[in-house]
């Protein structure tokens, strides 16, 4: 896995910007993934190289569209730690917490990060987005927010964009057959506060897959009442 991640990150262009043991760190980040997903429900991709293009490089990417040095992400719905555990590893002064309903993939995510974040920079919190964004003391306050393979983008905004900080940005992980998704999420990302700033596609290493990232910068504070209740959410997309 060491050697398909170390080349895949060469190929994004990205070996001069990481530490030099990332690889050696996500291979063994990659290695527990998979010896944990015999016994727990982490991941459909039970491969060594899968994991390591479909999950670690794919993550990766991000690095090229966005500076993540110094700053707070949360990551939401991050299931086995993705992007936000990759994003870590690859940026240890990247201040990261992994939001996710599931305890059981948050307590052992507190493990792995543990055995390799050494500078102590992951955090998890357990429960909903849309209770967790009520909080004050989370709300219009991080850097950064991601997720990937959570929801529609109409229902992700809402879940994800009310704990953006102001002149901060929200990186939606989508396929390319996005678009429409897109068109549809306009006025969810205005009424919160959003504005497109980028559409990034991009090739995982090794593949012929193609991803995109979609670029959301918060412009204003989220409007008070949102998010709504869950049931809210799924009923009346914004
Ligand atoms: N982001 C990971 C990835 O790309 O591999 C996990 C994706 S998994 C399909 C979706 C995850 O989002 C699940 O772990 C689920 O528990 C979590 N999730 C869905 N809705 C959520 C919500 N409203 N608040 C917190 N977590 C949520």
């Amino acid at each position: 896995m060491e050697q398909i991640i170390s080349a895949g990150l060469a190929e994004l262009g990205l070996m001069g910007r990481i530490p030099a043991d990332a690889p050696t760190r996500l291979a063994r980040y990659g290695q527990l993934l998979l010896e944990k997903n015999q016994v727990m429900n982490l991941t459909a991709i039970r491969d060594p190289e899968g994991v390591a293009r479909l999950h670690m490089l794919d993550c990766a990417a991000l690095l090229k569209f966005c500076d993540f040095e110094h700053k707070t992400l949360l990551d939401v719905g991050t299931g086995a730690g993705f992007p936000g555990m990759v994003l870590n590893l690859l940026t240890p002064s990247l201040k990261v917490t992994l939001l996710d309903s599931l305890n059981k993939r948050l307590d052992w995510l507190s493990a792995v990060s543990e055995e390799l974040d050494g500078a102590q920079t992951v955090s998890t919190a357990h429960g909903r987005a849309e209770e967790w964004a009520l909080k004050k003391s989370y709300r219009d306050s991080f850097d950064l927010v991601t997720a990937r393979a959570v929801a529609d983008l109409r229902i992700l905004c809402e879940l994800c964009l009310p704990f953006v900080k102001a002149g901060g940005q929200f990186l939606a992980m989508k396929s390319t057959g996005s678009g429409q998704e897109l068109t549809a999420a306009a006025h969810a990302i205005k009424l919160l506060g959003g504005r497109v700033s980028a559409v990034e596609d991009y090739t995982i290493p090794g593949t012929e897959i193609t991803h995109r990232v979609i670029l959301i910068e918060k412009i204003a504070p989220t409007l008070k009442g949102y998010p709504r209740r869950w049931v809210k959410i799924q009923k009346e997309p914004l």
